[in-house]
């Protein structure tokens, strides 16, 4: 690692093993670990001892540092000759803002790297059993923000309701029943399997499964917390067959309740 430069580190969508090699040893090595609310406890965990730990924040409606706040923050700590771990949960630049943060380090002339991570749709899909693409169901995915804006979801509708194309929808808790009334309206068949995700791929992972037409009060009734991803296509309907981490997960937490904390080694 070298001094004076900032390293974007992808953290993975919350099982600490499904960091990267790399991500794991440059953890391992820095003295200041800027990351945000996604990236797990035990992630950060595995930061070095005596790291500098700074909170980056970005929840909902609770934003600590300002984009351009976070911007300067990597710039002043790496002109101070800092090793730098930016760390974001998922991959950097998938929804990360990290195109924005190394565009900034750039602009001031930092030495940075990119450690990519695995994204939320890939980690939530492998671990809830619902392959994205399958030469059956779909030969497309799209991977969409379902932000609310001003009370309503801002996308091109047209785009999404293709036949044969999996949607994924980060950030869209939110927005979900203004999300399945608008496939609906641009032609998307209800009856469309569709599902949610939450805390994908750690041990509080739970899924829930419906259709178009069902999905918003399902996941209602379920209460389900951010961070959660949704899942629309024929590919869900895998999931029935194919989910096989629920149930180990929910054996783990049980064991480490118990006070055996290895969650992996029991998988
Ligand atoms: N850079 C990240 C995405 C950041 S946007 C990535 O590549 O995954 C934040 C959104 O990601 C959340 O609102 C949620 O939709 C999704 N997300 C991230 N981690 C998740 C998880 N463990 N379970 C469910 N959704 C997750």
């Amino acid at each position: 690692m070298l001094p004076g430069t900032v390293y974007l580190v992808g953290a993975g969508p919350g099982d600490p093993e499904l960091l990267t090699l790399r991500a794991a040893k440059l953890l391992a090595e820095a003295e200041v670990i800027v990351y945000d609310h996604l990236v797990s406890a035990p992630i950060l965990e595995l930061g070095r001892h005596g790291a500098e730990r700074i909170y980056a924040g970005k929840e909902r409606g609770n934003h600590t540092l300002s984009q351009s706040e976070m911007n300067q923050l990597l710039v002043r700590l790496a002109r101070q000759g800092k090793r730098v771990v930016r760390l974001k949960g998922g991959d950097p630049f998938i929804f990360g803002r990290g195109g924005e943060e190394v565009e900034a380090l750039a602009a001031a002339g930092i030495a940075f790297e990119v450690v990519p991570g695995i994204t939320a749709a890939c980690g939530i899909a492998a671990y809830a059993g619902i392959p994205l693409t399958h030469r059956d169901y779909a030969s497309s995915c799209l991977f969409v923000a379902g932000h609310l804006k001003d009370g309503s979801v801002d996308l091109d509708w047209d785009s999404l309701v293709r036949p044969g194309r999996t949607l994924v929808v980060y950030m869209g808790l939110l927005g979900l029943p203004t999300l399945c009334r608008e496939l609906a309206a641009h032609g998307m068949s209800d009856a469309t399997p569709a599902a949610i995700v939450q805390h994908g791929t750690t041990d509080s992972q739970r899924t829930v499964v419906g259709t178009l037409a069902s999905l918003p009060q399902l996941a209602q009734a379920a209460q389900l917390a951010p961070p959660t991803l949704i899942i629309v296509g024929e590919v869900v309907r895998l999931h029935a067959k194919l989910a096989w981490y629920e149930a180990t997960a929910a054996e783990a937490g049980a064991e480490k309740r118990g006070g055996d904390r290895v969650l992996s080694a029991t998988r």
